[in-house]
């Protein structure tokens, strides 16, 4: 495995991979790799003959107070893991090497980033499409591989790719989950044990949202409702939002139509943890 700092020798090395005719695959993380991260580059590994990973932790898809100075940075361990999944490349670049110039161009995409995330963290997207299409540039795969636990910025990539026609495809991977439901987050590290205990309500108040919605609930206001009084049994949950859109173009449901997105944004103390779920009623 070979390991990158510079954009150059990442550049380089990719290059080498290509002549070699291989089909390049990129799993952009910010490190603290978790069990969620190695789905990625499991996937990755098996459909690429080179498999590329990043570790960045970018500042610029940070407010100003949020976690960007505590964010967990776990660099020795996560090259360990990369090296187990058969990781052929990792590019750890400084934050001198992304943002070098004057970083007066910015990526934005409109209208998808305004609601669920993009209320409460004003300016976050901009920061996602601007560092994800630097390292496209930069890595320019054949697939990128993104979770679907960030529903929204997928959906946001997806969009950038298509309007900026990148030419890569974005894969969306299924959300890995702790054996108690829980998502797997690198966030999760804040918890303390109570919180950590509590938090698995969120899958659980999805889960009976999706059970309502098979036994025939349509309005989206009542499954929210029973969202918000399944998520505030736990005491130390504060709910920042329970969104019901349409997958497609993020837009609210007053009832639920066809493929559908629900999406919720919980604080445990300082944990802010997101998690989603995707219906497809197929009407
Ligand atoms: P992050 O390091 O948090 O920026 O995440 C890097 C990538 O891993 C993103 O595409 C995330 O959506 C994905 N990811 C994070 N947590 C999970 C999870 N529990 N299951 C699947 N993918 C995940």
């Amino acid at each position: 495995m070979e390991i990158a700092k510079t954009i150059k020798k990442a550049a380089d090395l990719i290059k080498t991979a290509r002549r070699r005719n291989k089909i390049i695959g990129f799993v952009p993380t910010m490190g603290a790799l978790h069990k969620g991260h190695c789905s990625l580059m499991e996937t990755s590994v098996k459909k690429c003959g080179c498999t590329v990973v990043s570790i960045f932790v970018n500042p610029t898809q940070f407010g100003p107070r949020e976690d960007f100075k505590n964010y967990p940075r776990t660099l020795s361990k996560d090259l360990e893991i990369c090296e187990d999944k058969g990781v052929d490349l990792v590019f750890v670049p400084t934050v001198k090497q992304m943002y070098h110039g004057k970083n007066l161009t910015w990526v934005k995409v409109e209208k998808l980033t305004l609601p669920l995330c993009g209320r409460f963290r004003p300016g976050h997207f901009d920061g996602v499409t601007t560092i994800c299409a630097k390292l496209f540039n930069i890595v320019n795969p054949d697939f990128a591989f993104f979770g679907q636990k960030d529903a929204q910025q997928a959906i946001v990539l997806k969009t950038m790719v298509d309007d900026l026609n990148f030419p890569l495809k974005i894969i969306t991977c299924p959300t890995i989950r702790e054996k108690d439901g829980l998502a797997v987050s690198s966030r999760n590290k804040y918890l303390t044990p109570e919180q950590r205990k509590q938090a698995p309500v969120i899958y659980k108040a999805l889960c009976n949202a999706r059970n309502l919605i098979q036994s025939g609930t349509k309005n989206t206001e009542r499954i929210k409702t029973e969202i918000k009084n399944t998520i505030e049994k736990a005491a130390s949950a504060e709910i920042q939002y329970i969104d019901i859109l349409d997958a497609g173009s993020l837009e609210e449901l007053e009832n639920i139509k066809g493929k559908t997105l629900i999406a919720v944004a919980v604080l445990f103390g300082p944990a802010r943890l997101i998690d989603n779920i995707l219906i497809d009623t197929k009407s």
